[in-house]
């Protein structure tokens, strides 16, 4: 018998709580069918529940704890009222996202039948594309500083970094995954006539690689003009390529695209697997409507299905996917779709079709 995968699942706070079981309970149900032995390591840090017990937002010794598992299943983090945003963020998800050097931040963008999209006269098959951003450097960055604090000559200054390892290991990734699509096109990023010295090198990197991929079809397109056609023209775009700043961007825009932040998964990579990825919903803890038992827990499935596909498994990712466009198409929805039903009940219907679907 193969060795059982082990996931971390790490619910978080606020409605992460709630939609984790939910996503459990699917993957669960998708290994069973397709013959996956999974072993679920339930974490209860990394949450400000955790931090108001002892002082911080995860154990000194978490990569011992979690560095050998296969991944991480995170549900959300943050809950303002107990400890302020930056605090719980840098205390765990960006600590994880650095120390397991997931530089690829992976984004499906995808709109469903039965969901009301914000882009008047859209169909389904219209908008299915994946935003790839880096992230680990770029313009995210503690380098630089201010002189003459507080005077009429204030100067700010922040550095960017741009390393060919980070560069060249984002894009490849990126041009991977184009040329196992259909259509095999890849957007690259770039604003290469306004930001001179970093962007136009970016451009020639991509250049670079595109020449190990001639089957990719390959077009530069500036931020701005990029996120002017997210809206006007979503169809055009297959695999979307950027840096860390930009990608952070488009990765919110390309989802808001579609609908609801509910059905928004993310995917931290490392895809040497060096290190266990993470899985998460694009969505916060959202302190609003915690408790109510309405929460969407789509987003956390369909992470959960990502999960599964990176670890090799395309045949259950392929049939989560199918039970929830069968579930949107069909109903029960959440609130936030305009239906009644509960968290719970969103996740029974999913975990039915992917037992009993043919
Ligand atoms: P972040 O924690 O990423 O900074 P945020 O706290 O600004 O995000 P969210 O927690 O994502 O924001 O909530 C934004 C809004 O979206 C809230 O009104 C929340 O109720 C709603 N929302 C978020 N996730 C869901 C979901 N899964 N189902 C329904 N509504 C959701
Ligand atoms: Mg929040």
């Amino acid at each position: 018998m193969t060795k059982p995968l082990k996931i971390a699942v790490i619910p978080g706070d606020g409605i992460g709580q709630e939609v984790m079981p939910e996503g459990v309970r699917v993957v669960a149900a998708a290994a069973r069918r397709f013959g996956i032995a999974i072993e679920f390591d339930p974490i209860e840090w990394a949450s400000c529940d955790y931090h108001e017990r002892t002082g911080s937002m995860m154990p000194s010794d978490w990569k011992a704890q979690v560095g050998g598992h296969d991944a991480l299943y995170f549900g959300a983090v943050g809950w303002p009222a107990k400890v302020p945003d930056h605090v719980s963020l840098w205390g765990s998800l960006l600590k994880f996202r650095r120390e397991f050097d997931q530089y690829v931040n992976l984004r499906p963008v995808r709109l469903f039948e039965g969901v009301p999209c914000p882009l008047a006269g859209r169909q389904p098959g219209d908008i299915d594309f994946f935003v790839v951003r880096e992230n680990t450097e770029g313009e995210y960055t503690n380098l630089g500083g201010r002189i003459f604090e507080g005077t009429e000559r204030e100067i700010v200054i922040q550095e960017s970094v741009f390393s060919r390892r980070g560069t060249d290991r984002v894009l490849r990734y990126a041009f991977e995954l184009a040329r196992s699509r259909q259509r095999r096109q890849l957007t690259v990023a770039t604003k290469s006539n306004g930001i001179a010295i970093s962007m136009p090198w970016w451009d020639e990197r991509a250049d670079a690689m595109a020449r190990g991929y001639p089957e990719v079809i390959v077009d530069k397109q500036h931020i701005d003009i990029l996120c002017a056609r997210f809206v006007l023209q979503p169809q055009r775009f297959d695999v979307v390529v950027a840096s860390n700043l930009f990608g952070d961007i488009l990765s919110d825009l390309g989802p808001a695209c579609t609908g609801t932040i509910g059905l928004a998964p993310s995917a931290n990579l490392n895809p040497e697997r060096n290190f266990p990825s993470l899985f998460e919903p694009v969505h916060g803890s959202a302190p609003d409507i915690f408790g109510l038992g309405i929460a969407n827990p789509i987003a956390m499935i369909w992470s959960g299905a990502l999960m599964l596909q990176f670890l090799g498994h395309q045949a259950a990712h392929d049939a989560i996917l199918r039970a929830i466009e069968l579930t949107l198409k069909q109903g029960p929805l959440t609130p936030d779709l305009g239906g009644t039903a509960t968290t719970a009940q969103i996740g029974a219907a999913i975990e039915e079709i992917v037992l009993r679907q043919p």
